[in-house]
Formats: structure tokens, C-alpha cells, sequence
């Protein structure tokens, strides 16, 4: 065997172990990147809330009392959408000053599809609430990041006509537990914000993906929605050492 060939067979090997290495890499940010919440929505359910067409169903990786804060919050949600609705859009729009969408009407008519109407004839709305496993993170500058939920951004216009599946993932690390600087993790009101904020996402609209999202539409209308249209003036809802991603 010459140098050349030898040399050449050290370098396949060398490439094969890179690509070894490259794959498990790859495999590893796979398993742990909450982008691949897709298949995390055909898990094994449990139908926690149903009133009119709109069902909520939560992933069995939440416990008992996580699921009835679920179904708390739901009640509550579809609860403010059918007779607060009109409020609790004008309380958003008030509070924005980015990200508005670009038509309340068009806005207001997708939220009665979901929480008033049927879709199409007697189709429920299906909203499955996924289990997002992300622990709070302390960040160097003092600041805790809590994540409380995540959706996909939908298509504007494709809902509900095509389709009668909201996915929403929320984080069982916080749904129902106890943090001193987070106290609405036990909350449902706070839940049913965050449930129709992810909701808004499923129907096409977005924010800001870094940074703070305070003053994007779908954030404060989160926020209207778990206070009923009536913030209080002044009112800080996280103090300066707590972040809500959602
Ligand atoms: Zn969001």
C-alpha cells in the first residue's frame, strides 16, 4: 500500500466517524427542540371541556389537578369569548402598539368561528393542549424565563374551512406549580390567556420571536382575556426579574 491510499483510507475513516458524530449531534437537538412538538398532539388525550363546538382535550403526560385547571381555563376562555368578546378586543387594541391585525373585523369573525359558531354544519373545534417540557431558566442578567406555551403559526384564511385542529403545548413544568415570583402559574384566568393567545397563533397571527413581545396584539390580548377586558391601571403583571414567553 503507497502513502497515497493509505492516506486516502484515513480520510474516508476520518469522514465516516465526523458523520457519526454530526448525526448523534443532530439527533440529540432533535429530541430536545420543542419544534418537534408535531407528533407530541397524537399522543394519548383526554377530553377535559366541551361546550358547543368548541373541545378541549389535554395530553395524559398532565397529572389530575393540572388537567382541571386546563378545564378551568377553557370554561373561562369560552366563557369571555362568546359574551366579552367585543370588551376584551377593545381592551387589546387599546393596550397594542404592535403587530395589529390588520382587520378587527376579520379578527372578531375567526373568534366566533372558534368559540360561538360551528365551522361547517355541526363540526366541533378541536383544541389539544400538548405537553411542553421546559424548565424555567435563570439568566445571567438576574432575569427567570418562564415558558408557558407555544403553537404553530397558522396559515391566515386556512381556518377553520380546512381544518378542525387547534394545537396548543403547554408547559407542565409550570401549569399548576408553585413559584414564589410566578404565582400565576395556579391561576386559571392566567391560563385562559394563555390559551387564546395561543389560539390567535393557530389562526395566523404572530409577534415578535425575540425580545420582549409586551405591546404585540396577540400578547396583550392574552392578557386582556385573563382579566376580563379590565386591567387595572398601573398594574405590573411580572415584576422586573420574571419573564413569560408564550
Ligand atoms: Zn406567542
Amino acid at each position: 500500500m503507497n502513502f497515497a491510499s493509505k492516506y486516502f483510507k484515513y480520510l474516508l475513516l476520518s469522514l465516516l466517524v465526523l458523520s457519526i458524530i454530526m448525526l448523534s449531534g443532530l439527533a440529540v437537538v432533535a429530541q430536545s427542540n420543542d419544534d418537534n412538538l408535531g407528533v407530541a398532539y397524537i399522543r394519548p388525550r383526554t377530553l377535559v371541556y366541551a361546550r358547543g363546538n368548541f373541545w378541549v382535550y389535554a395530553d395524559n403526560a398532565f397529572d389530575d389537578s393540572q388537567k382541571r385547571l386546563i378545564r378551568s381555563a377553557s370554561e373561562i376562555l369560552h366563557d369571555r369569548m362568546r359574551t366579552q368578546r367585543s370588551r376584551i378586543l377593545d381592551c387589546a387594541y387599546r393596550r397594542s402598539n404592535r403587530f395589529m391585525p390588520a382587520s378587527r373585523q376579520r379578527i372578531d369573525s375567526q373568534l366566533i368561528s372558534v368559540f360561538v359558531n360551528a365551522a361547517s354544519g355541526n363540526r366541533p373545534i378541536k383544541l389539544t393542549t400538548t405537553d411542553l417540557w421546559t424548565a424555567p431558566r435563570r439568566q445571567p442578567n438576574g432575569v427567570t424565563q418562564y415558558n408557558t406555551g407555544r403553537a404553530p403559526i397558522g396559515n391566515p384564511g386556512q381556518f377553520p374551512e380546512q381544518g378542525d385542529l387547534l394545537r396548543v403545548a403547554l408547559n407542565s413544568v409550570i401549569v399548576d406549580r408553585t413559584f414564589s415570583d410566578f404565582p400565576q402559574a395556579r391561576q386559571a384566568d392566567r391560563w385562559a390567556g394563555t390559551l387564546v393567545h395561543e389560539v390567535l397563533h393557530n389562526l395566523g397571527y404572530d409577534h415578535e420571536r425575540s425580545g420582549s413581545t409586551d405591546g404585540a396584539f396577540v400578547k396583550e390580548f392574552g392578557t386582556c382575556t385573563a382579566f376580563n377586558g379590565n386591567i387595572p391601571d398601573g398594574l405590573q403583571l411580572t415584576d422586573s426579574n420574571v419573564e413569560v414567553i408564550e
